[in-house]
């Protein structure tokens, strides 16, 4: 399964909980990308600098990260892959990946907010966490590579027709309920339609 939303939309706080729900392995870019920055490691001094900008972080840095993860045995049980891919060049490349360990993706869930109120929470965020990446201008810029990759993403899903849209304003739980219904249980067929 995949989450996609826009930044602050929660997508996080519900991978967390969809994946404890499923009992499913829930695997984070941007959490790989914070413990990589915060370890100080190579591959954190290099995607930091374009986390805090705002920017993506390179394909040739973030594919092979995301090879290595889904590579480990406890997605074999199945997984929720929370912020990859973000452009349709990740899309193939996930496509090639999961090919490869004979996995297919049965859910890809979006998220969606708007755009005013996800700029109000990202800043109270920042008040709250500190996050570098959570200044104005940058949530601003986040915000624009999110219409302009990565609905394209979402899009292509949707052809696939395995795309299910939710909307992400409300109580945490309230969300949480409406995800729960909207993927049903998964390995069925009653599973999802493009709305
Ligand atoms: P997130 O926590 O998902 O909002 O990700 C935080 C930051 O990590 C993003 O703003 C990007 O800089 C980087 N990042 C996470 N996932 C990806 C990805 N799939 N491709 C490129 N950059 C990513």
């Amino acid at each position: 399964m995949l989450i996609i939303g826009p930044p602050g939309s929660g997508k996080g706080t519900q991978a967390e909980r969809i994946s404890e729900r499923l009992s499913v392995a829930a695997i984070s870019t941007g959490d790989i990308f914070r413990a990589h920055v915060k370890g100080g490691t190579p591959l954190g001094v290099e995607a930091g600098k374009y986390m805090d900008a705002g920017d993506f972080v390179p394909d040739s840095v973030t594919n092979e990260m995301v090879r290595s993860r889904l590579s480990q045995d406890d997605v074999d049980n199945g997984f929720l892959l929370d912020g990859y891919p973000r452009t349709v060049a990740q899309i193939d490349y996930l496509d090639g990946v999961l090919a490869a360990r004979e996995l297919t993706l049965d859910v890809v869930l979006q998220l969606t907010a708007d755009d005013e109120e996800l700029v109000e929470r990202l800043l109270g965020r920042a008040r709250e966490t500190g996050r570098s990446d959570d200044n104005e201008a940058v949530i601003r810029h986040r915000l624009d590579l999110y219409h302009e990759q990565t609905e394209a993403v979402v899009a292509t899903y949707a052809r696939r027709t395995i795309l299910t849209r939710v909307d992400g304003i409300g109580a945490i739980d309230e969300v949480t309920d409406r995800v729960m219904d909207a993927i049903g249980s998964p390995g069925t067929a009653a599973l999802v339609r493009a709305p």
